[in-house]
């Protein structure tokens, strides 16, 4: 392709390093650049239209151009456009949605400390955690336990607990404080005829065996999202959670959920903690949160963890630790209004009902030649395609998800490609017919896929 002179195209690939890119082959191809938004579909700078099957990445719920966010901002910025929260200072939709999210989230959840992204929200956990335990006088209880396959961020410590190679090689990571044990995917992982249940059991006898092998006083938390999202859409096998709580429980280690992406209705449920039973000690919320039209991110923590850290704070003089939009009042005015129509238009329930639909639109895929597995929950599902679907062997890395990919982008739709899992992510406020016309695109897609597969996948 070749980029016409001073397009965005060719200024782009001239100034930019793009996120999670190959550097050189965008040099090639240039970006494809957005410039509108509205419902589930976005508009290139050419005109055309695209379903936003992965509602950006996993975060727009109530779509892309919903006036009355836009309306809030505007409001807030016209009246206090900037305050901080350092040094007891506060502003009023900061404190409203603090009371918001605590009264809304699973019991046993006190607090709030906001920050502006998932990966300083997920950093902001590790160093509450080691604040606490520093300050309840058990300073060798600081290790992490997260999951291979998990995400959680992408900054030198929260990218540490992510357990993706794509984020962890070239960069030095992950930090030795913090473990892997194996990713709860039962097509993957689970032992040849064994079943979900089984399959947990022996995820939760690994975790108390790697705790007991660390030394349970050196382990502070396990952290997991409770359906695993950027590492392709991974539902926990049945009874998993109930088990690794068990285990955590037994070793007085903390139990954190990392909702940034199942949070506020994604899995038909308000929060994943309630469709998994899960009690955490801390809740990691983001993206949905304002729809992702600011960025904001919120830890929500228990009352016995902020009683240590505020005599820590007494003590040392300072929790010494927040960023400068920490509570950003315009990014909590716009995430009061987006929970106003999350609740008002009712699209947690929306959700649960189109995600049933969608779910059940996708599950034929999996007699399809390429496809080895189609799985998720509500509004949110992968398609795992694979080489051989007896053997369950992959392709070659890189080649047939990104084809993939790319048809969607010829159709209009975009999509996501983890690997080769194909993932969807649909807007909160999509419906029934446009979850047939995504399918539709998909089909389609997957077909030209399966075709240029027969024809030995020519570059
Ligand atoms: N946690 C989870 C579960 C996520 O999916 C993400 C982002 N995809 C993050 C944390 C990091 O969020 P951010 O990109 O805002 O730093």
């Amino acid at each position: 392709m070749t980029l016409l002179p001073n397009s965005a195209q060719a200024r782009d690939v001239a100034y930019l390093l793009h996120p999670a890119t190959n550097a050189r082959k965008h040099e090639k191809t240039g970006p494809i650049v957005m410039s509108r938004g509205e419902g589930i579909y976005v508009y290139d700078d050419a005109g055309k239209r695209y379903l936003e099957a992965m509602a950006g990445l996993w975060s727009v719920a109530v779509g892309f151009g919903e006036p009355r966010l836009v309306e809030a901002a505007t409001r807030q910025l016209g009246r206090l456009p900037y305050y901080h929260s350092f040094s007891g200072k506060s502003s009023e939709p900061t404190i409203d949605l603090a009371e918001r999210l605590i009264t809304m989230s699973p019991k046993g959840l006190d607090r709030v400390f906001f920050t502006n992204s998932g990966s300083e929200a997920n950093d902001t956990v590790i160093k509450l955690v080691w604040f606490y335990n520093n300050a309840i006088g058990r300073p060798e209880k600081k290790k992490f336990i997260a999951r291979q396959g998990g995400y959680h961020g992408i900054t030198i410590a929260s990218g540490s607990l992510t357990g993706l190679p794509a984020n962890h090689r070239g960069f030095d990571l992950p930090l030795p404080q913090m473990k892997h044990v194996t990713c709860p995917h039962h097509y993957r992982y689970a032992e040849a005829g064994e079943s979900e249940e089984a399959f947990a059991d022996r995820l939760a006898a690994e975790l108390e065996a790697r705790i007991i092998e660390e030394g349970p006083e050196t382990v502070a938390a396990f952290i997991g999202e409770p359906l695993i999202g950027a590492g392709g859409v991974l539902p926990p096998p049945a009874t998993y959670w109930e088990k690794v709580q068990a285990v955590c429980r037994r070793h007085d280690v903390l139990v954190v959920a990392d909702e940034v992406i199942n949070g506020f209705g994604r899995l038909g449920t308000m929060f994943a903690c309630e469709h998994y039973g899960i009690t955490p000690d801390i809740l990691v919320l983001s993206k949905q949160l304002t729809s992702s039209y600011l960025p904001l991110a919120a830890v929500l923590f228990s009352d016995a963890i902020y009683q240590g850290v505020a005599d820590g704070s007494d003590k040392l003089g300072t929790f010494g630790h927040g960023f400068t939009a920490s509570g950003h009042p315009v990014a909590t005015a716009v995430a009061m209004e987006n929970l106003d129509i999350i609740e008002e238009r009712g699209l947690v329930a929306h959700a649960a009902e189109v995600g049933a639909y969608m779910q059940a639109k996708l599950r034929p895929f999996a007699s399809h030649p390429l496809v080895g597995e189609v799985r998720g929950v509500g509004l949110i599902a992968g398609v795992e395609l694979v080489a051989d679907k007896a053997t369950k062997a992959r392709f070659e890395p890189g080649r047939v998800g990104p084809y993939l990919y790319g048809r969607g982008h010829e159709h209009g739709l975009v999509i996501r490609a983890v690997g080769d899992t194909i993932c969807f992510c649909p807007p909160l406020i999509t419906t029934e017919a446009q979850i047939d016309e995504m399918i539709a695109m998909f089909s389609v897609c997957l077909d030209e896929t399966a075709a240029w597969v027969e024809a030995g996948m020519p570059a």
